[in-house]
């Protein structure tokens, strides 16, 4: 069995999903496809939720009439089958009628998850109902019967294992299947999802479930590329990462990969390919155990960080000092990303300022605290590159312009982390870029 993952894009027109109805049936290998949202969708309907939130009754209803006029040209040129136009044309409106209905009942946050959860439902019937206008056999299995979250709002791999291998069975003619990415349900049995970007997540978590033999990841780009290619004009995809390279490169913010993926793949040694729906034939990348060769891969930017200082004369170095620090992060179930520590100060990073303010309070009980928000984490990655200090001498020679306010090195052998204000991001990775990788 073989996953393949399209992004928005590779759905977002009509052509695109033409495209795609043939690289899932390029050999007749048993696939399982996961497709999300046409690309804006999920934007949009953050939005319609935003003006729902706000009470905003004109502005939803005109997010949500440009957004149906937007579904129903698609239709338009998706479906030429006059029976299977009146079809889409009906689970459009059963869907565009739900959002209407919204309007009307006040936003908790479990409805806001099943309005962000019409994306990957529409793109989905209308994909099924383009493959039977193609005379394409397949079967649309709802991922929110088998993908699943626990109580801590994790992924429950054993179950989804279970749930998956039930769905399957009860179509043992099928070779192609169709799910959605992104949505799930979780612990309460409510609709939920992976959080943005999470259809690869889907993805991988169903490679592992099932033993995949591979899980492909098609996409608008030829692979990881060895730099933000938003950012940064010249930029080359990689061949080959290790798990542990995507893993970093995924977290520490390469948007072509979401920041938890790679985890259920590794844990079932299934190789991931990250490949270009726009151009099928470009090697793109692989991830797979091994990382292939050694030095500097890749550079990522993650954004959005907040830099805690923890100063304590007294007690820092006492034993039991950082337990007290972190369990207030795990009160609040922050993570941290970065930490550094020296004699009379330890500092962290995290990335979310949704508790911040009781973290502060809790650690000004321990020790005086500075707080420095629009920070960004610079990560470089690549096998072993920590472990001489060549790159370490070439980073900081190309980067001497940048004030720098952390580093992390020696965590692990393949990434060393810089954190820096925000407004510097650009003129890091354009630096690092002709630095590090002579681009
Ligand atoms: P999809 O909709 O297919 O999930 P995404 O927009 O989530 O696609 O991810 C693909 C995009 O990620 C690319 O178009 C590119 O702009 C961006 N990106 C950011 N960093 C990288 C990187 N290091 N390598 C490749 N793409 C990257
Ligand atoms: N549609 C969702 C999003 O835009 C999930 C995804 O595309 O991976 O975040
Ligand atoms: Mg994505």
């Amino acid at each position: 069995m073989r996953v393949m993952k399209f992004g928005g894009t590779s759905v977002g027109k009509p052509e695109r999903m033409h495209q795609v109805s043939q690289l899932i049936t390029r050999d007749g290998e048993p696939t399982i496809v996961v497709l999300s949202a046409l690309s804006g969708t999920t934007n949009a309907l953050v939005e319609i939720s935003n003006s729902l939130a706000a009470q905003d009754k004109v502005g939803s209803t005109e997010k949500i009439d440009a957004l149906e006029k937007h579904y129903a040209l698609f239709i338009n040129d998706l479906i030429k089958d006059a029976s299977l136009k009146t079809k889409a044309g009906a689970i459009i409106k059963e869907h565009f009628e739900f959002l209407r209905i919204t309007q009307r009942i006040s936003l908790s946050d479990a409805l806001n998850k099943e309005i962000l959860a019409q994306g990957e439902l529409m793109s989905t019937k209308l994909f099924t109902l383009y493959l039977e206008q193609e005379k394409i056999e397949h079967a649309l299995i709802p991922a929110l019967d088998f993908m699943c979250l626990d109580i801590n709002d994790e992924p429950d791999l054993t179950l989804i294992e279970q749930k998956i291998k039930v769905v399957l069975a009860q179509y043992p003619a099928k070779k192609l299947f169709i799910t959605q990415g992104y949505i799930c349900r979780n612990a309460k049995g409510e609709v939920d999802n992976l959080k943005r970007g999470g259809s690869d997540y889907t993805a991988s978590l169903i490679a592992a479930a099932v033993q995949a033999s591979v899980c492909e990841i098609w996409t608008d780009i030829d692979g990881m590329h060895n730099n933000d290619p938003r950012v940064v004009d010249k930029t080359v995809a990689i061949e080959q990462l290790s798990f542990d390279e995507a893993a970093e490169l995924a977290y520490f913010g390469a948007k072509i990969l979401h920041p938890t993926c790679i985890w259920p793949a590794q844990q079932g040694n299934i190789p991931v390919k990250l490949l270009n729906t726009m151009q099928p034939s470009a090697a793109g990348t692989v991830i797979k155990k091994e990382a292939g060769s050694t030095g500097v891969k890749a550079v990522a930017a993650k954004d959005g960080i907040i830099a805690i200082k923890i100063k304590s004369s007294r007690m820092l170095l006492a034993y039991g000092f950082l337990r007290k620090i972190f369990e207030v992060f795990e009160k609040y179930k922050t993570p941290i990303d970065m930490v550094t520590t020296s004699e009379v100060a330890v500092s962290v990073t995290i990335d979310s300022d949704l508790h911040l303010d009781e973290i502060i309070t809790e650690l000004n009980n321990i020790a005086s605290i500075e707080v420095e928000k629009n920070q960004t984490i610079i990560s470089i990655v690549g096998n072993e590159i920590a472990k001489t200090d060549a790159v370490l001498k070439k980073l900081f020679g190309a980067i001497n312009e940048i004030p720098v306010t952390m580093v992390s090195y020696g965590g692990s052998h393949h990434n060393i982390s810089l954190l820096i204000p925000s407004e510097y991001k650009t003129k890091t990775l354009q630096l690092v870029n002709k630095g590090l990788f002579n681009l």
